[in-house]
């Protein structure tokens, strides 16, 4: 049974950057693929825009190319890519010059829905925001779509914000936080507001603490120019890891709705306490063989940009004060695995006291690999011999539940890019959010700065630095372990 598809309203995209590696490797083949799945209307237009010199035949070409590349689930065949080709068109642009702009407003039609997707780097998002209001490609119905980074800092964040709010308003920009759209992040809101069994006790006086965890076994390989300019927290913290904190810790809003669940979100945000020195650890990869450090690897032996980060972070409201939230995330280590583990508190009492360590029950919400969700539950061993417990998991992973299903449901972009045609904002950034987390962000980076501390070594294939396990063990806890 394929997943239920609505085809959205006819509409163009134009794909600023539409030659990039971005484009190529996630928004064209999603684009195809919600084609494949008939949710794009006959009358979809999807118009490249960069500055590359090609012609609507060259281009199809390279979509051709990026299709059969990267686009495996639910293809539709020669035939639908040939149909999907036929829907492409491409327009040679420089977001600086004049001439292009005039040139791509004779691709766009008036009675149809517009979107413009910023697949360039963050400084061209001003300039295109201002070419685009200025040669009338827009009304107040056009979305415009952003990639991250967005902002490496609070100050920068904000110039973005009010570089692109001079021209669009708030309901119409679409900050990507590709999360958002993992299926998995979505079922915790549903896990968590449609059902009676969790809420109740989703709060510190039965939850113990939460894990969330984003590991990756890769290391910055390819990437090393851009990446030691980030690091750990501002490349992954400041948004995925924070985005997953939040939809674990908001209030439940009112209705699903963009701004209910967004407000709600921001709340946390601001509520987060400041993380002192001792309640974070940094690290850096060492390699397996000579040359193959994080160091190595950004070619830069005095870097002191980290690949690797945990924190300790406590949440300032009533629902979660006293219950700890363990982030962590990094790369090359044991496997790629992403979850975020709610650790229930013990039963207040047992009754089986001598004859079982008694531990609380854990929910894991799994990203990757495998999505599902596990509980973890106590039972009685089987056989005779006594009452003996025993920990077993209620295992759904979705795979299995949801059999072939799985294979038709739309990967994160494909969902996103979809919901921007929709007019629905739920799982994009608002521009206040972003400010609050970098709000947030920023003091702690300024004060590792400010110390001039290194990150701590690990090993390629460990769990991250020696004090990151002790972040835990020294609460009583300990971290789940790291495993594909
Ligand atoms: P890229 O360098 O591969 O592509 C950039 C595109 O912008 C090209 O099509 C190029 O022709 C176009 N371009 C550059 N300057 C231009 C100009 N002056 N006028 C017209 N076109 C111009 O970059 P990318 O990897 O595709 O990344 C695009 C954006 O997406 C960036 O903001 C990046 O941070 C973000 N992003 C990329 C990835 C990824 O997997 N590549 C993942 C997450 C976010």
């Amino acid at each position: 049974m394929a997943a239920t598809t609505i085809p959205v309203d006819p509409f163009d995209l134009v794909i600023l950057g539409g030659t990039g590696d971005l484009a190529r490797r996630k928004i064209l083949p999603a684009l195809y693929r919600r084609m494949c799945s008939g949710q794009l209307p006959p009358e979809a237009r999807i118009i490249g825009a960069a500055r590359a010199d090609m012609n609507q035949k060259k281009f199809r070409d390279f979509v051709r190319k990026a299709i059969t590349e990267f686009s495996t689930a639910s293809p539709c065949g020669d035939e639908g890519i040939e149909n999907f080709l036929k829907i492409i068109d491409y327009e040679q642009l420089d977001v600086f010059a004049e001439d292009g702009w005039k040139r791509l407003k004779k691709h766009l039609r008036k009675d149809v829905i517009t979107a413009f997707y910023f697949s360039v780097g963050p400084s061209l998002f001003g300039e295109i925001a201002r070419k685009l209001t200025k040669h009338k490609l827009t009304d107040d119905t056009t979305r415009i779509v952003v990639e991250k980074p967005f902002g490496r800092d609070l100050a920068s964040a904000k110039a973005l914000n009010a570089e692109l709010t001079t021209c669009f308003d708030e309901h119409q920009i679409y900050r990507i936080d590709h999360y958002l759209g993992k299926e998995t992040v979505q079922n915790l809101m549903a896990v968590r507001f449609g059902n009676a069994l969790f809420e109740p006790l989703w709060n510190a006086q039965h939850v113990d603490h939460v894990q969330i965890t984003v590991a990756e076994d890769l290391g910055v390989e390819g990437r090393g120019a851009y990446y030691d300019k980030s690091g750990a927290m501002r490349d992954m913290v400041q948004n995925h890891l924070m985005q997953l904190l939040c939809l674990t810790a908001m209030e439940p809003p009112a209705k699903y709705g963009a701004d209910a669940v967004r407000d709600e979100k921001l709340k946390v945000i601001r509520a987060l306490e400041p993380v002192p020195p001792g309640d974070y650890v940094r690290g850096q990869y060492l390699g397996e063989k000579p040359g193959d450090s994080y160091l190595d690897h950004v070619n830069n032996p005095d870097s002191t940009t980290e690949s690797f980060i945990a924190l300790k972070v406590n949440i300032a409201n009533w629902r979660w004060a006293g219950t700890p939230f363990y982030l962590r995330t990094g790369k090359r280590l044991r496997a790629r695995m992403s979850e975020i583990a709610v650790i229930f508190k013990d039963p207040p009492h047992s009754i089986f006291e001598g004859e079982f360590n008694r531990k609380g029950n854990v929910l894991i919400i799994r990203l990757q690999p495998d999505e599902g969700m596990t509980l973890r539950v106590t039972i009685k061993e089987p056989g005779p011999g006594g009452m003996r417990l025993m920990e077993v998991p209620l295992d759904m992973t979705f795979a299995e539940a949801l059999g072939e299903q799985i294979a038709f449901l739309p990967d994160a972009y494909e969902r996103l890019i979809m919901d921007v045609i929709r007019g629905d904002q739920t799982l994009f950034m608002r521009g206040d959010e972003v400010e609050a987390a970098w709000g947030w962000v920023d003091p702690i980076r300024a004060e590792w700065i400010k110390s001039g501390a290194r990150p701590l070594p690990y090993d390629t294939g460990s769990s991250g630095p020696e004090d990151s396990l002790m972040l835990l063990h020294r609460d009583g806890r300990r971290w789940r372990k790291i495993k594909s």
